[in-house]
């Protein structure tokens, strides 16, 4: 194992400061390194006779020299290098741009092979400054599959490889190897040696599907048995079945009608509470779309059947307005509720435990407080996470705790493709509210760039001279290194001095006390700001009606998902309103992401086109959900590999025998490792 653990350092060409470029990418040891995996590969090994060379297509083409490399200098900065090669299907011109060393490294009459993009202009047809290897040598650069990994400034795609490469050499022979050959006989993998090989130097395309199809499998493997070790933690727990499920009067008193969605959800719900089983139950919807009624009908039913209920939201904004509706609705209909928040006195806190504890309430609705040791409930039988993304499993699981094991209701507002959602979700059952209530408006989207700054500006001040209020989020908090980031800080002392002096423009983000910081977004619910530039804290929280337009400055630096959260921001109100998404960020992938929240509003519909642009591994984001990100496998595009996992991963975990036998063990300790308790 000794050379697996090995510092990058061994590396030849590794010195000091590279070794830190790399721990920057998250790689130390050589086996990090080998486990960093291309993001992509340019064929080079299709050698193309030049008279089938195609504009704009890379190619690799093999030549001789046909003319002495001359060298033009056309003006301070601009060195031209220019000669001609051929093969036996035509000639060719090859131009290198300040590259005058490439005249002493290729010879008249010599042949090479040559790797590089045919483009035309007036002047005919060239190849510029393609990369070459004499015939004689070993392909390194022509020849092969070349892999193209992630990087990061200052590293080289050439740096990269060949370090890999080196690391590849010394290592490979150490590798562990996580799935045993009979598994890898009956699903048809490849060996890890053979994997890792051809994923970072492919023999073939056929042999680097084999190498990416056996560490997709690995991965989703290794994903299900550790969501299936982390569900087996928790027993299978029964509950005496609720006798009281009447929602008769609930509804009456609603002002409106529930969607077809909601009352499906709402049926799933009760079928849950006269199981007999403890509810885990996941409900997904939209922006909007009506989960906090869902939820409240769960909580009018725990009234009825004598137990209280309790919901948990991510932020105090947040659960203050859900507790001043939640009230509104609950207490004609003789549901006692209470808010328990950090931010409250003393006293306050205390006054409102006594309450719990004496069960003078049914419903409470807080932050974090309620996990606190000092709240205790005198009989708990219904949890409710709001905003469930916000919460790590842990904190779900000790507001179950607070109670004797209560039914679970988890609301989340990243929505994602049901198919997915059973597998990442497996230990919860799921309800999908895919419909929005009547009469809600889509929110006008528009992709910009600076060109369009004036009219923007021009547009939000016609917004606020309308008596509505604007949201602009920025990317960072402070002035940083990059400095194409907006930051909030400078953004909100510009706008205020330079842009808008007549108007009020106010501040938030992370790093502000969580008082100050709820008091400026108070305020600016109560109408006291025009404008609110903030981070990305805004997502989650403030309901402002009155607020109908959303600036996104830096928009490619978000996900898909995290836009259309902060879009759902606006649209609250009966007014018409807008998102402005502003890029400068010219990458056709990038853009086709930006576009895709212009064309739709529809939740799911985005986090599908997410899921297929970014791969799950900056989707979910380790953070969201506490479980790792995957590096090779593609959610979107490896489903029937997943589903192949998951039943072998199922088998596995039923086995008594199986996971204790010695040649699992590196598997057991990789699973142990990636899905610690404390996770
Ligand atoms: P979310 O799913 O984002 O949590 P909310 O529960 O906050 O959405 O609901 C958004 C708004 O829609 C609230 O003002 C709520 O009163 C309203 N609403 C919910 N259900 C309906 C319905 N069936 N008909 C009309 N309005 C509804
Ligand atoms: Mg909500």
């Amino acid at each position: 194992m000794a050379k697996l653990f090995e510092s990058v350092r061994y590396l030849k060409g590794v010195g000091k400061a590279r070794a830190e470029l790399f721990a920057s990418m998250g790689i130390t040891t050589l086996y990090d390194l080998i486990s960093y995996f291309p993001r992509t590969y340019e064929d080079r090994s299709r050698i193309v006779p030049i008279s089938e060379l195609q504009v704009d297509e890379p190619a690799c083409f093999r030549a001789f020299v046909t003319s002495n490399p001359r060298t033009h200098h056309i003006r301070k900065g601009l060195d031209l290098t220019k000669l001609t090669v051929a093969d036996d299907t035509a000639r060719l011109n090859l131009t290198f741009f300040n590259q005058t060393y490439v005249a002493e490294n290729l010879e008249y009459s010599r042949e090479y092979y040559f790797y590089g993009t045919l483009n035309g202009d007036y002047m005919g047809y060239q190849v510029t400054n393609p990369i070459f290897e004499p015939v004689e040598k070993p392909g390194v650069l022509t020849r092969r599959i070349m892999p193209i990994y992630p990087l990061t400034a200052g590293m080289s795609n050439g740096l990269m490889s060949r370090s890999v490469q080196q690391a590849l050499e010394a290592c490979l022979e150490e590798l562990p190897e996580l799935l045993p050959g009979e598994l890898r006989a009956r699903y048809g993998l490849c060996d890890a040696v053979t994997a890792y090989r051809n994923i970072h130097m492919p023999e073939s395309f056929e042999a680097l599907d084999r190498a990416r199809h056996r560490l997709v499998f690995e991965e989703f493997f290794i994903f299900s048995v550790g969501l299936a070790l982390l569900r087996s933690r928790r027993t299978q727990k029964v509950r005496e079945p609720w006798k009281e499920l009447d929602l008769t009067p609930f509804l009456e008193a609603l002002p409106y009608k529930l969607t077809n969605a909601q009352k499906r959800a709402v049926a799933e719900i009760v079928g849950d509470l006269e199981s007999g089983s403890v509810m885990n139950r996941l409900v997904q919807g939209d922006v909007g779309s009506g989960k906090t009624v869902v939820a409240a009908a769960a909580a009018w039913l725990a009234a009825k059947n004598g137990v209280q209920a309790a919901m948990m939201a991510p932020t105090e904004i947040l659960a203050e307005q859900h507790a001043r509706s939640l009230k509104q609705l609950m207490e004609p209909l003789g549901v006692r509720t209470a808010l328990l928040t950090g931010s409250m006195t003393a006293a306050q806190k205390k006054a409102a435990r006594q309450e719990i504890a004496e069960h003078r309430v049914d419903f409470i609705i807080g932050t974090h407080a309620l996990i606190a040791e000092a709240t205790d409930f005198s009989n708990l039988g219904l949890v409710i996470a709001d905003e469930q993304h916000r919460f790590g499993v842990a904190q779900r699981s000790a507001l179950a705790e607070k109670g004797q094991d209560p039914h679970i209701l988890v609301m989340s507002a990243t929505p994602i493709p049901r198919t997915l959602a059973l597998i990442l979700y497996g230990d919860l059952d799921i309800s999908v509210i895919d419909e929005l209530p009547p009469g809600r408006q889509s929110i006008d989207t528009f992709l910009v760039g600076e060109d369009k700054r004036a009219r923007i500006n021009a547009f939000i001040r016609k917004q606020v001279a309308e008596g509505h209020q604007c949201y602009i989020v920025c990317p960072s908090i402070e002035e940083g290194e990059d400095e194409s980031l907006r930051s909030a800080e400078v953004w909100a002392e510009t706008l205020q001095k330079a842009v808008f002096p007549d108007l009020r423009v106010a501040l938030v983000h992370g790093k502000m006390k969580p008082a100050q910081k709820d008091e400026t977004m108070r305020a600016f619910a109560r109408g006291e700001y025009n404008i609110l530039v903030a981070t990305t804290v805004i997502e989650v929280g403030v309901d402002v009606p009155n607020a109908t337009l959303m600036v996104i400055e830096n928009a490619d630096r978000f996900g898909l998902s995290q836009l259309h959260q902060l879009r759902g921001r606006v649209g609250r109100g009966d007014a018409k309103s807008y998102c402005i998404l502003f890029s400068s960020n010219r990458n056709p992938e990038t853009l086709q992401r930006l576009k895709a929240l212009c064309k739709t509003n529809d939740g799911f519909e985005i986090s599908r086109e997410d899921l297929a642009l970014r791969g799950p591994g900056d989707f979910f984001g380790t953070r969201q959900h506490g479980l790792p990100a995957f590096k090779v496998g593609n959610l979107a595009m490896d489903l029937e590999n997943l589903k192949n996992a998951q039943a072998a991963a199922a088998e596995f975990m039923t086995s008594e025998e199986l996971p204790k036998r010695p040649e699992y063990a590196p598997l057991m300790e990789r699973i142990r490792a990636l899905f610690r308790e404390d996770s």
